[in-house]
């Protein structure tokens, strides 16, 4: 069985206790990992603080800096391929996805490794003779970086990046299910030659780890991706000592396809956006939202694609759709699908968990037209999408919008005068018109509403990881009159 260590300040240790790792294609254990609880969090937390005021890495240019980002990336290019099997084998991601999502996760690294130098500061006009006044962007802090069990590499190197090309230092806290990859990621921080205490890797429960990190007094800002209930109990904590967040949560994004669309290509994407990742993605458009002239016809089109994927053994190439990462999420998934066809949803394909070994549940489509259906509401987290139908653009924005989240949206028509309206309308952080699920580290990603707070990519990421302070210079010889001198 294999055994997973953290990484703390440069040092790789058990943790506090360990836990068993399940293999969600099998439903066994295949290794064991650390769990840290407050112990750990305030060593990896400490280690931070020391290295972000004390270390080689107070006092590295920004070029440095870039120069060990560069390197990461490719020491993630080199190894993508064994961080991809590990993720697989941990979450029962299929690798096909893995393989290529982690690959380009070393992009994000360069991008970043290329921002490190052009973070700058400003100077100010200010209105006040003989005073020379700017701002010095300088690192925000300690930064505690919280991630779900769903592509882990690829959201804290949306984290990790940015942060590190502002000169932050960080403990990661990896998900309890699945923290594999993660784990095994901190060979190449350490092997990439970051000082010590810089990048933290840990891993442990939500209710110990997780909180002990957001609320300890020395972390200035809590970068978080999960689900909203557990964001409300982040910022709870965090607001103990009054520490920034940044919030990236679920979605339950509308996918809008019009009669004029491109059917084929539409469904595709609509495929690809339920079914990918085994529906457990953020940005998984999991509202069908089409007009009523083509409903039935579409709706034939994906039935007859989810009822060819092939669903099978993660790691197998071949393999397009695989487990769920826990039992937990099989079981949520089934008791919801169940509540929503209580509800009135017509099934029209799929809806029951597969029976054997692993936690497998096939692409299901349910039919939720005029009825007030759960599965609208509700965020799956799995490969489950719910369609309803609308006659008049109007209506469809209506549809749209019908949601506290604001993730994602997917807009499918030839008319771009309609998608232009549209996108002004709707209300998410992404809109993709003709495509779907397109990411890149050059773009700016994040929702509204209860899909959180705060933007990943782009350059603004890296600024948000900064904090500005204010330089006042005299520039005067004369000297400062007595205050209370009367003139
Ligand atoms: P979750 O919210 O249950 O857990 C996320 C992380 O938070 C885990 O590491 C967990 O241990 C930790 N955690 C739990 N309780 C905590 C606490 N009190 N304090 C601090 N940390 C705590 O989410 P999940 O079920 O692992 O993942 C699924 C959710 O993540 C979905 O809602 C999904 O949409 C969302 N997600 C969002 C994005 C995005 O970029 N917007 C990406 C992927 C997943």
């Amino acid at each position: 069985m294999r055994r997973f260590q953290h990484y703390i300040d440069g040092e790789f240790s058990d943790g506090e206790a360990s836990y068993p790792s399940i293999d969600p294609a099998s439903g066994t254990v295949w290794a064991e990992m650390p769990e840290a609880r407050e112990n750990d969090v305030d060593r990896a937390v400490n280690a931070a603080e020391r290295a972000l005021y004390e270390g080689p890495w107070a006092k590295m240019t920004a070029t440095q800096r870039s120069k060990l980002l560069y390197k990461l990336a490719d020491l993630v290019a080199a190894n993508a391929q064994v961080l991809a099997e590990l993720e697989t084998r941990d979450t029962g991601k299929i690798i096909r996805e893995t393989s290529a999502q982690i690959a380009y996760v070393a992009e994000y690294y360069r991008y970043y490794a290329g921002i490190s130098d052009k973070i700058e500061g400003s100077y100010l006009p200010i209105d006040k003779p003989d005073m020379d006044v700017w701002l010095r962007r300088e690192p925000i802090g300690v930064v505690a970086m919280v991630v779900p069990w769903n592509s882990q590499l690829f959201l804290s190197a949306v984290k990790i990046g940015p942060a590190l090309a502002a000169g932050c230092t960080m403990v990661v806290k990896a998900s309890e299910d699945g923290p594999a990859p993660l784990l095994e990621f901190a060979r190449l921080v350490h092997e990439a030659g970051f000082p010590a205490g810089v990048v933290n890797i840990i891993t442990g429960f939500g209710a110990s780890c997780g909180a002990a990190l957001g609320r300890h007094p020395k972390v200035a800002h809590v970068a978080f991706t999960g689900g909203p209930e557990t964001a409300r109990h982040v910022v709870r904590n965090s607001a103990e000592n009054l520490a920034s967040t940044s919030l990236e949560l679920g979605g339950k994004s509308p996918f809008i396809v019009f009669a004029d669309a491109d059917l084929e290509s539409a469904a595709n994407a609509q495929v690809a956006g339920i079914f990918a990742a085994t529906g457990q993605s953020c940005v998984a458009g999991s509202r069908l939202i089409v007009e009523r002239s083509i409903k039935e016809r579409f709706v034939a089109l994906l039935r007859q694609k989810a009822e060819a994927i092939r669903i099978g053994a993660p790691l197998d190439m071949a393999t397009e759709v695989g487990p769920l990462a826990t039992k937990r999420q099989q079981d949520n998934i089934g008791a919801l699908v169940e509540r929503s066809i209580a509800s009135g949803a017509r099934l029209v394909t799929g809806g029951r968990k597969i029976d054997g070994e692993g936690y497998y549940f096939p692409p299901t489509i349910l039919d939720c037209d005029d009825v007030a259906s759960p599965s609208l509401i509700e965020e799956f987290f799995g490969p489950v999408l719910s369609v309803v139908s609308f006659e008049t653009e109007a209506e469809a924005l209506r549809l749209a919008n019908d949601t506290r989240y604001g993730l994602a949206s997917g807009i499918f028509t030839q008319n771009l005068t309609r998608a232009h309206r549209l996108m002004k309308g709707i209300r998410a952080g992404i809109v993709w018109v003709n495509t779907y699920r397109a990411v890149s580290p050059i773009a700016p990603f994040g929702g509204f509403g209860l899909s959180g707070h705060g933007r990943e990519g782009g350059m603004a990421a890296a600024l948000d990881y900064t904090r500005t302070k204010t330089i006042w210079l005299r520039t005067s010889d004369d000297p400062i009159p007595d205050p209370f001198v009367m003139r």
